[in-house]
């Protein structure tokens, strides 16, 4: 047996088919370790709280968190985060499309030093084509806007260390970013790489709007320089218009003017769209700041079997939550 705790947080939304199955190979992949599972109900609408229960009920390692609506991923994620006690935390989603077998070279990177493992999709088969090429200009346009390195292709199934866990559980924001956090916290990071497999049962959360609105989020949340670009656009243009003013002038003196309607068209046209398209991005962060002022919990619980295990835990976790006080290292007596 190691002397460690891992604490392994999964999201699930609609995987009710997916619950045992993942929970089997869990068991069979870490029987060497002691762990904890934390499933995250983020509102599911099938079976998933039923099946939940039922895991919760056969096997003590196994906790649960029950949102009473759809946060979302990221949120649920939190939830997990928030709410472990293990010395390291795995993140990983509930269709078994990462395998919980790569969670043990993850933890031999972790025991190596490295403060963060991120395991990153190496067979690009699985993806269409089109989320292929989004996501990777995705993240290259991200890395340079963010001013740090952003991982293609981690995708949320990563390994991190106590201390990492403590600072997201700190982090208090509505438009949560967890793969911008992940990279913005820097520390000892390493990579591995997994297989990824395909849905056997039920289907993808993340459509294209739900997709659009992440990728937004890991924009703005990180990084204002959309709002220089923004500001960039408007100067080039303001020296376009004053050359063109000099021009006008030029040519009235030159007594060459001409009907020019098309062009006074064409430039109000365009001009009016340019400025649409840069109160847009101001908005969008405006938007954004409008959301974190109002200070509201990432997510709020409905139900949960996990009683608070130190003061440390964040406002949402005393929101709903009436159990006994008591300390990790009890709980993680309790669990050995
Ligand atoms: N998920 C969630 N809330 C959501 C959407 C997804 O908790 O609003 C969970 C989902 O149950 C899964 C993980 O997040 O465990 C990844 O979602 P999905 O497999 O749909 O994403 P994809 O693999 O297609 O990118
Ligand atoms: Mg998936």
């Amino acid at each position: 047996m190691n002397d460690f705790l891992l604490s392994i947080v999964v999201p699930c939304y609609n995987e009710a088919e997916n619950i045992a199955p993942l929970l089997a190979r869990i068991e069979i992949t870490l029987k060497e370790y002691s762990y904890e599972v934390i499933l995250v109900n983020d509102g599911s609408e099938d079976e998933t709280q039923v099946e939940i229960e039922l895991a919760n009920s056969m096997n003590q390692s196994v906790s649960y968190i029950r949102f009473p609506r759809n946060f979302g991923h990221q949120a649920a994620l939190k939830a997990g985060i928030d709410h472990a006690n293990g010395d390291c935390i795995v993140t990983i989603d509930a269709d078994l499309q990462k395998p919980p077998e790569a969670i043990p070279e993850m933890i031999a990177l972790w025991q190596k030093g490295n403060d963060i493992v991120t395991a990153v999709c190496r067979n690009e088969g699985q993806p269409s084509l089109f989320k292929k090429l989004t996501s990777t200009c995705y993240y290259k346009v991200l890395s340079w806007l963010a001013d740090h390195k952003v991982l293609p292709n981690g995708a949320d199934f990563r390994l991190f260390d106590r201390k990492v866990a403590d600072i997201i559980r700190s982090v208090q924001t509505q438009n949560l970013y967890l793969r911008g956090i992940f990279s913005w916290i820097g520390y000892k990071q390493a990579v591995t790489y997994y297989l990824e497999e395909k849905r056997k049962f039920g289907e993808t959360k993340y459509g294209f709007w739900k997709m659009l609105n992440l990728a937004s989020n890991g924009i703005t949340s990180f990084s204002v320089k959309p709002l220089r670009f923004a500001l960039a656009v408007g100067v080039f243009f303001a020296g376009l218009a004053f050359g063109y003013g000099i021009y006008a002038i030029i040519i009235v003196f030159l007594g060459m003017t001409v009907p020019g309607w098309a062009s006074v068209v064409a430039s109000i046209v365009f001009l009016s769209s340019v400025q649409m398209m840069v109160l847009g991005v101001i908005g969008e962060y405006i938007g954004k700041i409008y959301i974190e002022i109002k200070q509201r919990p990432t997510y709020l619980i409905s139900k949960t079997n996990i009683t608070p295990a130190d003061d440390l835990r964040g406002e949402n976790y005393s929101l709903n939550l009436k159990g006994q006080p008591s300390d990790r290292q009890e709980r993680r007596a309790a669990m050995t």
